[in-house]
């Protein structure tokens, strides 16, 4: 029996709501597998654990973390504490020195579904934005000086090196030529930010000469809003800087139906190191604890957790049940035009997985 240790670590708000979904289906496909189990421990760590010790984790809790597979995480964020306090204590706090620089968020429009663009299909609308996960306007670096003096400083300062670089837009051309379009589209801002975005642009040139089998693009941020309304259907692989692509990706989870559909993998893709799996969306206080949670970004990022763990089977029939359950329409939740409750819909994929809906 092949065996894998998961830490969860559900957080804020709705995270542990759905990360207790995701972590009954898990069961579910790990049973109707037969080939391997999975050990998974839960870390109550967050906004909580910060109001009585100060701290969002532990100091201990990388080495802690860096003993498992893989990390499944809910959110962070609590009105209790400002977000800059939440994201950096917890998310970022593991991202960042585990070197997780892979972001890698798959949009597609699941069967069934029906998302804002008119007479946009799942054949239309099916990428994968890659979001470097370690730089760009996120790398920790700047500050704030002459608090509340009329000549006070605010910066963040915008971080790209070129290793960096280069090992991102690598890992997108080899992601590109995995899939069949074997198509890249790269973003950038090189027209105004003449510095870091040119610099970006030049090792793209250089980079892609390694991947002439596959076929690349550059687009304008700003542009690649419209292009992704209204070419949805032009676009296949993307690579995007950290700040870039958290804007991209929100709207290309709107565009495929609700934020509560978009999974999100934080890969280590040297696997010296576990990487982490997540939900878009956030710790969504205006639902929490009503039990309406959309637990499918949950289980989608399950299914990237199992496919990195080298379950691709299985990861293939957990992907399979929640597109029986979206096709189906009986039981969708709220966020998708239905009424179901979270427990309902994990039941529904539990019982597509298990056969018992079709
Ligand atoms: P963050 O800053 O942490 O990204 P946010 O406040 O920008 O969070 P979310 O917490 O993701 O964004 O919530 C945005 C909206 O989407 C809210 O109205 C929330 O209820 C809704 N939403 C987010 N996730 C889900 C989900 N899984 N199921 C149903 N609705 C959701």
């Amino acid at each position: 029996m092949r065996e894998y240790s998961v830490a969860a670590v559900p957080g804020d708000g709705i995270g542990s709501e759905v990360i207790s979904a995701g972590i009954r289906v898990l069961h579910a496909v790990a049973a109707r597998d037969g080939g391997f189990n999975l050990n998974v421990e839960n870390f109550p760590w967050g906004t909580d654990y910060y109001l009585e010790h100060g701290k969002m984790m532990p100091e201990d809790a990388l080495d802690t973390l860096r003993a498992f597979d893989a990390i499944y995480f809910g959110s962070a964020g609590d009105p209790r504490v400002p977000d800059h306090i939440s994201l950096w204590g917890l998310r970022l706090a593991i991202c960042q020195p585990l070197d997780q620089y892979a972001n890698v968020r798959p949009a597609r429009l699941l069967p069934g579904i029906q998302g804002p663009l008119r007479d946009v299909g799942p054949e239309d609308l099916d990428w994968v934005i890659v979001r470097e996960n370690s730089e760009g306007e996120y790398a920790g670096v700047g500050g704030r000086v002459h608090s509340g003096l009329a000549d006070e400083v605010g910066m963040d300062v915008a971080v790209f090196t070129r290793s960096g670089v280069e090992r991102i837009q690598r890992f997108a051309l080899e992601l590109a030529r995995s899939r069949p379009r074997k198509k890249l589209t790269l973003v950038t801002k090189s027209n105004a930010q003449r510095h870091g975005m040119v610099f970006w642009d030049d090792v793209f040139e250089k980079v892609r000469e390694d991947f002439p089998d596959v076929e690349t693009d550059k687009m304008l941020v700003d542009a690649m809003t419209t292009r992704m309304v209204l070419n949805p259907e032009s676009l296949d692989t993307i690579v995007a800087t950290n700040l870039h692509a958290d804007v991209l990706s929100d709207l290309a989870a709107a565009l495929t139906g609700s934020l509560g559909i978009a999974p999100t993998a934080n890969l280590r893709p040297e696997r010296d190191a576990p990487s982490m799996f997540e939900p878009i969306h956030g710790s969504a206080f205006d639902i929490m604890g009503q039990g309406i949670a959309n637990p499918i970004g949950s289980f989608w990022t399950a299914a990237m957790m199992l496919d990195h763990l080298g379950e691709t089977v299985a990861a293939a029939s957990l992907m399979t049940a929640v597109e029986r359950v979206t096709a189906n329409g009986d039981i969708l939740p709220r966020d998708l035009g239905g009424d179901a409750s979270t427990e309902q819909v994990t039941d529904a994929v539990i019982d597509a997985l298990e056969g018992r809906n079709e």
